[in-house]
């Protein structure tokens, strides 16, 4: 039997409906910031994309588009402007910066109670505590994918492909926080099919296209594919994930590329951000 197509639309659509219930309880519309420097254009789209989504669940955005031109002092004092702002709750610089921007410096100077990325060190150290507030959205978009379809996750064996600061170490952080037995593979993971195999669930998050092929998966395992990858086929370009399609035919479910993960990051911003709101209001 082919694997369930784990789409990615109808969880991202019951987060975006939960968030702007939830705005519907606040006093007033929660605010975020979005800040962008330069001219990238993929940034501009990603963050076109998140204002625009922001605006239909009841979020009041606000995008800050700064020139290339932007020096580390002038984007700090942006940064410190908002964080004493009382009407701002949630703050997202968007990555990468120019490079004449060190990046580590503007993370660290968000407040932590409005880093609606859960990028900040402080709001690492509690998600891997057991405590989180904010967690980072892909990863966490990946855990409400598997509750909306009924994947139990306490207790089962589950392998992420990936360690980055925002995917797969978050990620690894999350399923322990859900019960998991989890283990982080990697590019130096000596026998890497062997590790995949053991997997009841498999998050792959490399960056490399259709990476993991059946036999690396074992029989009836979910695999979830974070891998978004350009790529040319006859001239056209199209998007794959790190899975193979032909895991479909081992899997019990897939998450497809695109329609799957890739939908789940913006709406999980959102619901981010409604939380950082609800929680600022419960901290004064
Ligand atoms: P990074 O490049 O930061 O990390 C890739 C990870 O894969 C590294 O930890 C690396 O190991 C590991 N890796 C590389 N090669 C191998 C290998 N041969 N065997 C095992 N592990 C390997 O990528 P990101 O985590 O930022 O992104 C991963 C993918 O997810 C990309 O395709 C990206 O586009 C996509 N993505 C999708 C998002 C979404 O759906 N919204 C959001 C963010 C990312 P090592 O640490 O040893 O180098």
């Amino acid at each position: 039997m082919p694997a369930l197509n784990l789409a990615g639309r109808p969880v991202a659509e019951q987060l975006l409906a939960r968030a702007a219930e939830r705005v519907q309880h606040l006093p007033r519309a929660p605010r975020l910031a979005l800040v962008r420097v330069g001219d990238d254009p993929a940034s501009e789209s990603y963050v076109r994309s998140k204002d625009k989504k922001a605006h239909q669940v009841g979020i009041q955005s606000e995008v800050h588009a700064l020139a290339e031109s932007t020096s580390s002092a002038e984007l700090l004092a942006l940064v410190e402007r908002l964080n004493a702002d009382p009407g701002v709750d949630g703050i997202l610089v968007q990555l990468p910066l120019p490079a004449h921007i060190d990046e580590e410096p503007v993370l660290l100077a968000i407040n932590p109670a409005k880093d609606v990325d859960g990028f900040h060190p402080v709001n690492v150290a509690q998600m891997w505590a057991g405590r989180a507030r904010l967690n980072p959205c892909t990863p966490a978009g990946v855990l409400e994918l598997l509750a909306f379809y009924g994947i139990p996750v306490a207790g089962r064996r589950a392998v992420v492909v990936g360690r980055s600061e925002i995917v797969g170490r978050p990620m690894a952080a999350m399923l322990l926080g859900r019960d998991a037995t989890v283990t982080i593979a990697h590019s130096r993971t000596a026998d890497l099919g062997a590790v995949t195999r053991e997997a009841d669930i498999l998050v792959v998050a490399v960056g490399r296209p259709q990476f993991i092929t059946p036999e690396m998966v074992k029989p009836g395992a979910t695999v979830i594919d974070v891998g978004i990858n350009r790529t040319e086929v006859d001239g056209k370009g199209k998007i794959v994930g790190d899975v193979h399609p032909d895991v479909a035919g081992v899997a019990g479910g897939l998450t497809p590329v695109p329609g799957g993960v890739g939908l789940l990051t913006v709406a999980q911003l959102m619901a981010n951000t409604v939380t950082a709101a609800e929680l600022r209001r419960l901290d004064r």
